[in-house]
Order: structure tokens, then C-alpha cells, then sequence
């Protein structure tokens, strides 16, 4: 019932690229009103609009709440995340969305490149979201943390010859390793963090030693690592903890066979710290619901739906007084690189020509 009731409050559109162009977030906002009376007598006018490249449940979920607790409507437009950036890019000025939602830094940092996001002061942001986890301008803000892990063969791996990133460069890892090409913002993220903490000289020497001990060429997503670990490609694999709890909970029952024989393991603990990124939001430049945008991302970082994000997306809260669900916490506590994150931006690019430089394809 509850459901059915607000049900119209959130409209999502997926668009594909061919869309995007002949497609304004207008009508997306138009098509909504067609579909439901406004909740409670409240003025249309109350709105937010989101391009989202999180096309998960409980998104939909948490912003269906937000709606109910405050009469706002959320309009989101799903899509990939370049593809919505180049949106934002082309609408400039004209454009109806009021909120960017994506994961990565390094495309935040992008969009904020692009002069596509604007400063939003908040005290509960301020209080809800740490130092390290958003934008030094207030432009974006961390929701959701995810670490990249080492998952590795339980049958053929000893957790005790496992200790840091660098140590996968090791030869007598020759062929074992398997990670993701280097197109993935995910892997372009983690090099800049190595820059970062270590300096690009070593930079260059892992990614160049991973490439000599990679069990394949690059090719698909984080879970198709993991699977391949399964399957003998290799030993031990890099992905995004969330990745693993997915796998671990998935409707498919070869996904669970898969995630039951890794096991997950946080490198660098007594070093430089496991790499770790966000997903998060911004308040576009062009927001005409600036306001609006800003109530939602505290929403976002309240403890209500931090806790929603830990326990049904396998994240770890970005907020600090809330816990990681029992599953996360099953994994083991971990040391997080402490460089603030806005670096995987500024080091993107450099990121991606280290990985052309050393032929990470
Ligand atoms: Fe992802």
C-alpha cells in the first residue's frame, strides 16, 4: 500500500545513449505529473532532479522514503555515468538537473573539472560526511565507501602469503593475477592513490609488475575476476568489497558457489592502508532546486539510510557514527589509506597515461 502510494513520486527514466540526445530531463519531470497527484497538497514545485548512474533497489528505496518524509518529488534519470557528465556538459546552463549521483572520485572530480558542480555548505554534511570522503570545495560529498580488496583461491592460496598491493609484483605471483582493464575508473583510481602515497616513480613499477604477472589480458568487470579465480585463470584477484557481497548474495547459485571460495583480503594493513573510494553526489551548477538537492544528499548521509546502503549494497557508511552490517563486518576491520580522496581526481590523469605508458590495456 505504502508503496503503491508514492509509487508516482519517483519517476526513473533509463536512458540509452541514442536517447540522451533527443531527451530532456523535462520530460521526465513532466511525465511524472501525468502519473500522479502531488503528495499531501504539496506544490509541484517541490522537486529534485538526479542523474544517477546507481541503478540499485536501494536507491529507489531510500529516495521513495525521502519523498514521503519530505513532500519532495525525485525525478531521476539513470545512466551511465560518462554519459551523463557529457549530459550535464552539453545542457550547460539549461539543464534541469539539480544533483549528480556517481560512483568514483575520479569522475567527480571530473564533472568538477567541467565546472559542472557548484559548492553546498551544509552543517549535517559537515558533520556526516568526514574530511577525507568529499570534495575540499564542497562540491561533491562521499555516501558510500567501498575498498579495494584482494580476493583469493581458498584451496590454493594461503592468506599468510598475501600482504600488500606491491607484493603482487612479486614473481612468484608470474601469471596468477587477475584485475580488470585499465578503462575501469576503479583501477585508474587506485594508481592515482598509489601516486599519491608513493610517489609515481613506484607508481610505474607496480602497474608495469602487475602487467608481467597478470594471469590474462584485461577483460571484464571486478565479479568476472573473481570468477576467473574460481575457474584456475589465476590466484588472487583485485575488486570492490561490494562486488563480493553481491556475488555472495546473488539469485544465482554459481555467483554464491563463486564468492564461497574466496576469501577477502585487505592488503597494505601494516603499511600505506587498502585503497578505498566513494560513490557520491554534487549539487549540479545548474541546479534550479539547489535546496531541494542539498536536503537530499543529508538524507543520504543520515543514519537511516547509511545504514540501508551497508546492509542491502554490501557499502561501507561513509558516516562515521554508523556501523557496517554484520556481513561487512564478517570480513574483518580494516586501515584505510588516509589521503584525502579529492587526490584520485587530480591524479586521474595521470593514472591513465602510466597504464598506456606500461601497456595495461
Ligand atoms: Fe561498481
Amino acid at each position: 500500500m505504502k508503496k503503491r502510494r508514492f509509487a508516482g513520486m519517483l519517476a526513473v527514466l533509463t536512458l540509452a545513449g541514442a536517447v540522451l540526445t533527443g531527451c530532456s530531463a523535462t520530460s521526465s519531470t513532466t511525465s511524472v505529473q501525468t502519473e500522479s497527484s502531488s503528495p499531501q497538497g504539496e506544490k509541484t514545485s517541490q522537486v529534485v532532479n538526479i542523474y544517477s548512474d546507481r541503478h540499485y533497489e536501494t536507491d529507489k528505496l531510500l529516495l521513495e522514503e525521502f519523498s514521503k518524509e519530505t513532500g519532495i518529488k525525485v525525478n531521476v534519470i539513470e545512466g551511465k555515468s560518462d554519459e551523463l557528465i557529457e549530459r550535464l556538459a552539453r545542457e550547460g546552463k539549461d539543464s534541469q538537473a539539480d544533483l549528480l549521483v556517481t560512483a568514483d572520485v575520479g569522475r567527480l572530480h571530473r564533472a568538477k573539472e567541467q565546472g559542472l558542480l557548484q559548492s553546498a555548505e551544509s552543517d549535517t554534511l559537515s558533520k556526516n560526511v568526514p574530511e577525507n570522503l568529499k570534495d575540499k570545495d564542497n562540491q561533491w560529498y562521499g555516501l558510500t565507501v567501498r575498498a579495494r580488496v584482494l580476493v583469493y583461491a581458498k584451496d590454493r592460496v594461503d592468506p599468510s602469503q598475501l600482504s600488500t598491493y606491491e607484493d603482487l609484483t612479486d614473481p612468484k605471483w608470474n601469471k596468477k593475477i587477475l584485475v580488470r582493464g585499465s578503462d575501469s575508473i576503479y583501477n585508474q583510481s587506485l594508481l592515482a592513490s598509489f601516486i599519491a602515497v608513493n610517489g609515481e616513480e613506484r607508481a610505474i613499477a607496480w602497474a608495469k609488475g602487475i602487467v608481467n604477472n597478470m594471469a590474462r589480458t584485461p577483460k571484464g568487470s571486478d565479479r568476472d575476476q573473481a570468477k576467473a579465480v574460481v575457474a584456475g585463470e589465476g590466484d588472487v584477484a583485485i575488486m570492490n568489497t561490494y562486488y563480493y557481497g553481491l556475488l555472495l548474495n546473488s539469485s544465482d547459485s554459481e555467483e554464491v558457489k563463486v564468492a564461497k571460495q574466496l576469501g577477502v583480503f585487505f592488503p597494505n594493513q601494516s603499511t600505506t592502508g587498502t585503497h578505498i573510494n566513494v560513490s557520491g553526489a554534487g549539487v549540479t551548477a545548474s541546479a534550479k532546486n539547489k535546496e531541494n538537492a542539498i536536503k537530499l544528499v543529508e538524507f543520504l548521509s543520515s543514519e537511516k539510510a547509511q545504514k540501508q546502503f551497508s546492509e542491502a549494497n554490501y557499502e561501507y557508511p561513509a558516516n562515521p557514527v554508523v556501523e557496517p552490517s554484520d556481513l561487512l563486518k564478517s570480513w574483518g576491520t580494516f586501515k584505510p589509506q588516509t589521503i584525502n580522496l579529492t587526490k584520485l581526481g587530480e591524479n586521474n590523469k595521470n593514472a591513465v597515461q602510466i597504464f598506456s605508458q606500461v601497456g595495461w590495456k
